[in-house]
Protein backbone atom coordinates (compact mmCIF):
# COMPACT_ATOMS: atom_id res chain seq x y z
CA UNK A 1 0.00 0.00 0.00
CA UNK A 2 2.78 2.32 0.59
CA UNK A 3 5.20 3.65 -0.98
CA UNK A 4 7.38 5.04 1.54
CA UNK A 5 10.14 3.21 3.88
CA UNK A 6 10.76 3.33 7.80
CA UNK A 7 13.89 4.77 6.81
CA UNK A 8 12.49 7.86 4.79
CA UNK A 9 9.64 8.71 7.85
CA UNK A 10 12.54 8.31 10.03
CA UNK A 11 14.59 11.26 8.22
CA UNK A 12 11.79 13.18 8.20
CA UNK A 13 11.97 13.63 11.94
CA UNK A 14 13.28 17.15 12.74
CA UNK A 15 15.55 17.35 15.76
CA UNK A 16 15.34 20.23 18.20
CA UNK A 17 17.97 20.31 20.91
CA UNK A 18 17.65 22.02 23.91
CA UNK A 19 13.73 22.05 23.63
CA UNK A 20 11.55 22.49 26.01
CA UNK A 21 14.83 22.79 27.95
CA UNK A 22 18.63 22.48 27.98
CA UNK A 23 19.78 18.87 27.50
CA UNK A 24 16.75 17.27 25.42
CA UNK A 25 16.70 17.04 22.26
CA UNK A 26 13.20 16.92 21.13
CA UNK A 27 11.88 14.71 18.29
CA UNK A 28 9.89 17.10 16.02
CA UNK A 29 7.31 15.26 14.35
CA UNK A 30 5.45 17.52 12.50
CA UNK A 31 8.09 17.88 9.90
CA UNK A 32 6.48 14.12 9.15
CA UNK A 33 2.97 15.20 10.17
CA UNK A 34 3.06 17.65 7.35
CA UNK A 35 3.14 15.38 4.43
CA UNK A 36 0.53 13.62 3.18
CA UNK A 37 2.58 10.54 2.08
CA UNK A 38 4.31 10.35 5.07
CA UNK A 39 1.75 10.97 7.39
CA UNK A 40 -0.71 7.86 5.83
CA UNK A 41 2.00 5.78 5.23
CA UNK A 42 3.54 6.01 9.22
CA UNK A 43 -0.51 5.34 10.42
CA UNK A 44 -0.68 2.60 8.02
CA UNK A 45 2.51 0.94 9.40
CA UNK A 46 1.04 0.94 12.89
CA UNK A 47 -2.47 -0.92 11.14
CA UNK A 48 -0.57 -2.95 9.65
CA UNK A 49 1.20 -4.45 12.95
CA UNK A 50 -2.52 -4.41 14.52
CA UNK A 51 -4.61 -5.51 11.99
CA UNK A 52 -5.25 -8.98 13.00
CA UNK A 53 -5.44 -8.10 16.92
CA UNK A 54 -8.91 -7.84 18.33
CA UNK A 55 -8.91 -3.94 19.41
CA UNK A 56 -12.03 -2.49 20.98
CA UNK A 57 -10.72 0.58 21.84
CA UNK A 58 -7.12 2.82 21.10
CA UNK A 59 -6.75 5.31 24.01
CA UNK A 60 -4.48 8.08 23.19
CA UNK A 61 -2.11 10.45 25.19
CA UNK A 62 -2.43 14.33 24.90
CA UNK A 63 -1.30 15.83 22.59
CA UNK A 64 0.55 14.00 19.68
CA UNK A 65 -0.82 10.95 20.63
CA UNK A 66 -4.46 12.13 19.41
CA UNK A 67 -2.83 12.78 16.52
CA UNK A 68 -1.76 9.36 15.34
CA UNK A 69 -4.20 7.72 17.65
CA UNK A 70 -7.41 9.14 15.72
CA UNK A 71 -6.05 8.43 12.41
CA UNK A 72 -5.17 5.02 13.50
CA UNK A 73 -8.85 4.38 15.03
CA UNK A 74 -10.11 5.73 12.12
CA UNK A 75 -8.36 3.28 10.17
CA UNK A 76 -9.23 -0.17 12.73
CA UNK A 77 -13.12 1.02 13.13
CA UNK A 78 -12.76 1.28 16.46
CA UNK A 79 -13.13 4.25 19.06
CA UNK A 80 -10.69 6.30 20.81
CA UNK A 81 -10.47 7.33 24.77
CA UNK A 82 -8.22 10.82 25.09
CA UNK A 83 -6.08 10.48 28.35
CA UNK A 84 -5.69 14.37 28.81
CA UNK A 85 -4.02 17.04 30.88
CA UNK A 86 -5.88 17.36 34.39
CA UNK A 87 -8.97 19.50 33.89
CA UNK A 88 -9.57 19.18 30.61
CA UNK A 89 -12.16 16.77 30.48
CA UNK A 90 -15.59 17.61 31.83
CA UNK A 91 -17.40 14.09 33.61
CA UNK A 92 -16.68 11.85 36.21
CA UNK A 93 -12.84 11.11 35.70
CA UNK A 94 -10.25 9.20 37.14
CA UNK A 95 -6.65 10.15 37.87
CA UNK A 96 -3.24 9.04 37.76
CA UNK A 97 0.45 10.80 39.00
CA UNK A 98 3.89 9.70 37.40
CA UNK A 99 6.93 11.22 37.78
CA UNK A 100 8.95 13.18 35.11
CA UNK A 101 12.80 13.85 35.45
CA UNK A 102 12.71 16.86 37.48
CA UNK A 103 8.92 16.74 39.84
CA UNK A 104 5.88 14.92 38.50
CA UNK A 105 2.95 15.29 35.83
CA UNK A 106 -0.99 13.39 35.77
CA UNK A 107 -2.90 12.21 33.06
CA UNK A 108 -7.40 12.02 33.55
CA UNK A 109 -9.57 9.74 31.77
CA UNK A 110 -13.33 9.51 31.95
CA UNK A 111 -14.20 6.70 34.04
CA UNK A 112 -16.80 5.50 32.05
CA UNK A 113 -14.48 5.07 28.79
CA UNK A 114 -13.51 1.48 29.42
CA UNK A 115 -15.38 -1.51 30.12
CA UNK A 116 -14.53 -4.33 32.15
CA UNK A 117 -12.51 -6.94 29.98
CA UNK A 118 -12.43 -4.39 26.84
CA UNK A 119 -8.79 -5.03 25.11
CA UNK A 120 -7.20 -1.60 24.98
CA UNK A 121 -4.65 -0.26 22.25
CA UNK A 122 -3.05 2.55 23.75
CA UNK A 123 -1.34 5.11 21.76
CA UNK A 124 1.44 7.95 21.90
CA UNK A 125 3.94 9.86 19.87
CA UNK A 126 7.06 8.90 21.46
CA UNK A 127 8.11 6.79 24.46
CA UNK A 128 11.24 7.84 25.96
CA UNK A 129 11.37 6.50 30.00
CA UNK A 130 8.06 5.17 29.91
CA UNK A 131 6.70 7.04 33.01
CA UNK A 132 3.32 8.57 30.83
CA UNK A 133 2.43 4.98 29.06
CA UNK A 134 2.98 3.36 32.19
CA UNK A 135 0.58 5.97 33.87
CA UNK A 136 -2.11 5.43 31.35
CA UNK A 137 -2.27 1.40 31.45
CA UNK A 138 -2.46 1.89 34.87
CA UNK A 139 -5.63 4.06 34.12
CA UNK A 140 -6.70 1.18 31.99
CA UNK A 141 -6.38 -1.64 33.72
CA UNK A 142 -8.13 0.03 37.10
CA UNK A 143 -11.49 0.55 35.24
CA UNK A 144 -10.79 -3.40 34.23
CA UNK A 145 -9.86 -2.71 30.84
CA UNK A 146 -6.82 -5.34 29.04
CA UNK A 147 -3.77 -3.54 27.40
CA UNK A 148 -4.59 -5.22 23.83
CA UNK A 149 -0.51 -3.50 22.95
CA UNK A 150 1.43 -0.22 23.29
CA UNK A 151 1.70 1.63 19.73
CA UNK A 152 4.00 4.81 19.37
CA UNK A 153 5.64 6.36 16.38
CA UNK A 154 8.73 7.16 17.83
CA UNK A 155 10.74 5.55 20.37
CA UNK A 156 14.30 6.68 22.25
CA UNK A 157 15.55 3.23 23.19
CA UNK A 158 18.43 4.39 24.82
CA UNK A 159 15.99 5.48 27.88
CA UNK A 160 15.00 2.05 28.02
CA UNK A 161 11.32 2.67 28.82
CA UNK A 162 10.39 -0.90 27.46
CA UNK A 163 12.07 -2.02 30.76
CA UNK A 164 9.29 -0.05 32.87
CA UNK A 165 6.97 -1.70 30.35
CA UNK A 166 7.93 -4.50 30.53
CA UNK A 167 5.31 -7.33 29.76
CA UNK A 168 3.02 -5.49 27.71
CA UNK A 169 3.10 -5.79 23.87
CA UNK A 170 4.85 -3.05 23.08
CA UNK A 171 5.57 -2.20 18.92
CA UNK A 172 7.55 1.51 17.72
CA UNK A 173 7.93 1.81 14.36
CA UNK A 174 10.97 4.45 14.86
CA UNK A 175 14.09 3.37 16.85
CA UNK A 176 16.55 5.94 18.03
CA UNK A 177 18.91 3.90 19.53
CA UNK A 178 21.27 6.91 20.83
CA UNK A 179 20.76 10.70 20.88
P1 LIG B 1 8.16 9.47 28.86
O1 LIG B 1 7.05 9.47 29.85
O2 LIG B 1 9.50 9.77 29.45
O3 LIG B 1 8.19 8.17 28.05
O4 LIG B 1 7.88 10.66 27.86
C1 LIG B 1 6.97 10.49 26.82
C2 LIG B 1 6.14 11.72 26.58
O5 LIG B 1 6.92 12.91 26.58
C3 LIG B 1 5.47 11.62 25.22
O6 LIG B 1 4.15 12.08 25.33
C4 LIG B 1 6.34 12.48 24.32
O7 LIG B 1 5.54 13.22 23.44
C5 LIG B 1 7.13 13.40 25.26
N1 LIG B 1 8.59 13.38 25.00
C6 LIG B 1 9.53 12.95 25.87
N2 LIG B 1 10.78 13.10 25.38
C7 LIG B 1 10.63 13.63 24.14
C8 LIG B 1 11.54 14.01 23.09
N3 LIG B 1 12.88 13.87 23.21
N4 LIG B 1 11.02 14.50 21.95
C9 LIG B 1 9.68 14.64 21.81
N5 LIG B 1 8.78 14.32 22.75
C10 LIG B 1 9.23 13.82 23.90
Amino acid sequence: LTHVSVEQLKKSIRDIPDFPKKGIIFKDITTLLKNASHFAAAVDYLYRHYESVKIDKIAAIEARGFIIGAALAYRMNCGIIPLRKPGKLPAEKIHETYDLEYGTDSLEMHADAVKTGEQVLLVDDLIATGGTALAGCRMIENLGGQIAGIAFLVELSFLHGRKLLEGYEIFSLIIYESE
